[in-house]
């Protein structure tokens, strides 16, 4: 699907990118899956400054997935309730629960993963990605934005999302989707922003479809 020098100079690029402007956040300072999950639940459509100290508090209350599995529902809504979109602190409980019935121990594949309650292909991707470190893609909305603007993806929405997960699969270095996966979510949260994208700092602006078609004026500009 993408030629390999045209894959490894994404990936440098990205790569070095990273290097300098990567994000200090504490979920990129632990392996452990449970941690891992909490950060992602708490990130769903949430901005990470809101989630900082609600990630803190709920990892200081309940550093285990057997405590939270332990505590009452009504404790931990009282936490993850404020951030809005309410239905995340159940789907941690219950997905706690689970793991906690199976010894604490975390699923490890795709599948497995996918059967915790509240757990889609995009969180299961994270877990596998930055606690497991498997090769597996990770697609946030960011990622996806960055993909489809750089390859020029204007296939039909139903397509499209088949067609970006598996530019994010090919997108992997072998043996190092922890870091090209945490560097596509920065690049594409910090500078392939949605609605103002920060093209003349991007490292990808020379190989860039979107950007190529917004200076050469085109009347038909690919879709934001
Ligand atoms: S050049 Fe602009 S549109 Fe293309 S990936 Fe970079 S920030 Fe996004």
């Amino acid at each position: 699907m993408i030629a390999p020098g045209r894959r490894r100079s994404f990936q440098r690029r990205v790569l070095a990118w990273y290097a300098i402007n990567g994000r200090d956040l504490p979920w990129r300072k632990t392996r452990d899956p449970y941690a891992i999950l909490v950060s992602e639940v708490l990130s769903h459509q949430t901005q990470i400054t809101r989630v900082l100290p609600v990630y803190e508090r709920l990892l200081g209350r309940y550093p285990s997935v057997q405590a939270l599995a332990q505590a009452p529902l009504a404790d931990l809504k009282a936490i993850t309730d404020p951030l809005g979109y309410k239905i995340r602190g159940g789907w941690l409980h219950a997905a706690a629960l689970r793991v906690a019935d199976r010894g604490g121990v975390f699923p490890a594949t795709i599948e497995e993963l996918c059967r915790l309650p509240g757990v889609g292909r995009y969180t299961a991707g994270a877990v596998m990605s930055f606690a497991h470190h498997a090769d597996a893609p990770v697609l946030d909305t960011n990622v996806a934005r960055l993909l489809r603007r750089h390859f020029g993806v204007v296939v039909s929405p139903r397509a499209r999302t088949r067609q970006l997960w598996d530019l994010a699969a090919a997108v992997i270095p072998k043996g190092h989707g922890y870091l090209i996966n945490q560097a596509l979510m920065d690049l594409g949260a910090l500078v392939c922003r949605s609605r103002a994208p920060r093209c003349n700092v991007c490292p990808l602006r020379r190989s860039c479809a979107f950007r190529a078609n917004i200076r050469q004026g085109s009347s038909r500009p690919l879709p934001n």
